[in-house]
């Protein structure tokens, strides 16, 4: 069921929706050569705690998991792309490291993910963010009222398309409320022009990803990570925005924090 916030609720989505950007901004600060991946988890754990917040993750048992994910980050390094459960790894030079973080704030979820490079970055790991990142700017910009779902699906495709990446539409964007996943679905590839309508009230998170060289995915043996079948490396970029009347809301947004 697809639900629509009033203005009011928009509004208290507000906090949520800073927090998640203050934390992905910190643990992409924390994050060089050498930071542990269970410290940057423990950073948000800790973030969490003293902004009397709720991870969506700790307790997240979807059918496909092995058992409660139980931690509050997703951390996807280099071939890993999404749901990357926590391990006792540092960093090291180059590696590309994924963050997908959500939290709920007075019982409204939000849900943003970035992708970057620690130390030295290869170019063709910059180029791949930077596709992933005009992809989630060709949503944004897709999602207005009076379009449709297929429109932001389209304009992802497109971007992603125009620099030669493969399209995996088995996870994609979603409703954001109360919990963290709702309708409706939010594919990375689709029709212009088809689909739910964008109505004033829509909240939903866009997540652009895409894999260097291939579409396919395989699980981890810790049953959550997510890794290309080619061991060719991934990148995330995602954001939840609210349509209103007044247009488009980057809840995530973490500019005022003086990062992208
Ligand atoms: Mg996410």
């Amino acid at each position: 069921m697809i639900e629509l916030r009033t203005p009011a609720e928009v509004e208290a989505m507000r906090p949520a929706g800073r927090f998640v950007a203050e934390v992905l901004a910190t643990l992409r600060d924390d994050a060089r050569v050498g930071t542990n991946l269970l410290a940057l988890d423990q950073r948000a754990h800790e973030m969490i705690r003293r902004a009397g917040a709720e991870s969506c993750y700790i307790d997240y048992h979807p059918s496909f998991g092995a058992s409660p994910f139980g931690k509050v980050l997703c951390t996807s390094i280099n071939d890993a792309v999404l749901h990357g459960l926590p391990f006792d790894y540092a960093l090291r030079d180059g590696d590309l490291v994924s963050l997908d973080f959500a939290a709920a704030v007075d019982g409204w979820v939000a849900d943003s993910a970035v992708s970057f490079v620690v130390g030295t970055p290869r170019d063709e790991d910059l180029a791949l963010i930077d596709t992933t990142q005009r992809a989630l700017s060709a949503a944004i910009d897709a999602a207005q009222t009076g379009r449709r779902i297929g429109d932001i699906s389209a304009a992802v495709a497109a971007v992603a398309r125009a620099d030669g990446y493969l399209i995996n539409t088995d996870f994609g964007g979603h409703g954001v409320g109360r919990t963290m996943h709702g309708d409706p679905h939010v594919p990375n590839d689709g029709k212009a022009g088809r689909g739910y309508p964008l109505r004033a009230g829509l909240v939903l998170a866009l997540e652009p990803w895409f894999l260097a060289s291939t579409d396919r995915l395989i699980t981890d043996p810790d049953g959550w990570t997510l890794r290309s079948a080619d061991g060719s490396r991934g990148a995330h970029s995602e954001h939840t925005v609210a349509i209103t009347e007044d247009g488009l809301i980057v809840l995530t947004d973490r500019s005022f924090l003086g990062v992208d």
